[in-house]
């Protein structure tokens, strides 16, 4: 802000002016409960640990392999019956979902995204300087596939959403994907594997269709940093091409390493997932008990408002007893706590402190 005399710096007006996206809090307290980030409570697979201990810091002098040779996007591609070329890698998905902004929403026609949505695709929009438009969704928060299918430059939304919880039946994906040939459609699959059906099956069908997974959430390596898109080769090809115009290497030799290892062991994923899904649903019960509601969430995090006390209130409370649950001010959702599953110790530590508080 200019003060009264104060002479603007001729620099200062071609400065890229926008509003950064607010990540969840990283506290970092001895006995705290995090369930604000819909990180994986339980450790990444022992493969994933046995590679980081195998990995020779010595070879650090070298650059990565290039992605689309290495190790991880093999093991994607065999885990998911794909190409290598239909397979991009990237630092997270917040990496791979900001290239695709970048590649593909180059239209003076707006994208469409959700109203109540990841909150990051209106700042990849406004830094890239891309028109956009964010139908509202239905009274009970779920997309309507009718608001997608007029003249837009392409489409993105989570399934399941995201802070909602809610899965859109494949269905009704499809129907917005075939109403759009003629722009990108993207599903953001970060939520996928906690219960509903990949869109991948539609992959062949549709070559303007790009599905976007991560690391974080299911495989439990949300500090590696790993995300990917699949799609057909032409659309991967067009992601690479913009990707190595900006920076060549960018996921590191490690992760690249321990992420094949996470990919490798079906059986560890599948146990992982299990209990999660088993914890959320006893927090289902629960949390109803304690006089919460939400939708019916097919993630790894619930969407609970009570029936008397404010959202922010219980999240202020519960910060206090170290437990931290995800708030946001945003209207239209500012009476819910996005809480992520945790541990059934953690669980058990939440449903104590909410009992003490609204008891
Ligand atoms: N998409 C959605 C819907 C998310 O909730 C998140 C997590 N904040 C991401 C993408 C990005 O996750 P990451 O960059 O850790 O892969």
């Amino acid at each position: 802000m200019l003060q009264i005399g104060e002479v603007m710096k001729a620099w200062k007006k071609n400065i890229r002016q926008v509003i950064p996206y607010v990540p969840g809090e990283q506290p970092n307290c001895a006995d705290m409960v995090k369930l604000n980030t819909n990180e994986c409570p339980y450790p990444p697979a022992p493969g994933v640990i046995a590679a980081a201990k195998a990995f020779e810091p010595e070879t650090l002098r070298l650059y990565p392999a290039f992605p689309e040779n290495t190790n991880l996007v093999e093991a994607l591609a065999k885990f998911y019956h794909l190409k290598k070329e239909q397979i991009f890698v990237g630092v997270g998905s917040d990496d791979v979902l900001a290239n695709i902004f970048l590649t593909f929403f180059n239209s003076d026609k707006p994208i469409l995204f959700p109203n109540i949505s990841y909150s990051f695709y209106s700042v990849w929009a406004d830094v890239y300087r891309i028109p956009y438009e964010c139908p509202a969704l239905d009274e009970n928060f779920c997309i309507r596939p009718e608001d997608y299918k007029k003249e837009n430059g392409g489409v993105i939304f989570p399934n399941p959403n995201a802070p909602t919880s809610i899965y859109m039946p494949l269905m009704q994906v499809e129907e917005i994907v075939a109403a759009n040939p003629d722009v990108v459609v993207v599903i953001d699959e970060a939520y996928i594997d906690f219960g509903g059906q990949s869109a991948l099956s539609l992959i062949d069908k549709y070559d303007n269709l790009l599905i976007v997974q991560t690391f974080s959430k299911s495989r439990a390596m949300a500090g590696a940093r790993i995300g990917f898109a699949m799609g057909n080769a032409e659309l991967i090809k067009a992601m690479n091409d913009v990707k190595y115009s900006i920076n060549s290497y960018t996921l590191n030799a490690p992760s690249l390493a321990m992420g094949a290892a996470a990919v490798e062991d079906v059986e560890y994923f599948g146990e992982t997932l299990a209990k999660i899904v088993n914890t959320r649903e006893e927090a289902k019960r629960r949390l109803s008990a304690l006089g919460f509601s939400f939708p019916d969430s097919k993630t790894n995090f619930l969407f609970a408002t009570h029936k008397e006390v404010a959202a922010k209130e219980i999240f202020e409370y519960l910060k206090t007893k170290n437990i931290y649950v995800r708030y946001f001010s945003t209207p239209g959702i500012d009476n819910y706590l996005r809480i992520t599953i945790g541990t059934d110790v953690e669980m058990e530590r939440l449903y104590t402190a909410l009992e003490e508080f609204l008891n």
